[in-house]
C-alpha cells in the first residue's frame, strides 16, 4: 500500500522538509532537531504545520 508524503514546517524554526506519512521511526527537523513526526503504526502523528501533501505514485 502506497503512502503519501507531507511537506511539514517545523514549529520551532519553520524549516520545511518532506516526511513520509507512515514513518517507522521518529523524524527530527534537520535544522534544529525538533521531532516533527512520531511513528504510530499507521499514519504518523505530525507536529508542526503540513504545508503540502505529495501523493506517492
Ligand atoms: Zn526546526
Amino acid at each position: 500500500m502506497a503512502g503519501n508524503f507531507y511537506a511539514v514546517a517545523c514549529p520551532d524554526c519553520e524549516n520545511e522538509q518532506i516526511v513520509f506519512e507512515k514513518v517507522a521511526s521518529e523524524v527530527s527537523c534537520v535544522v534544529c532537531g525538533h521531532t516533527i513526526a512520531h511513528p504510530t503504526g499507521g499514519t504518523a502523528t505530525i507536529e508542526g504545520e503540513i504545508t503540502d501533501a505529495v501523493e506517492a505514485r
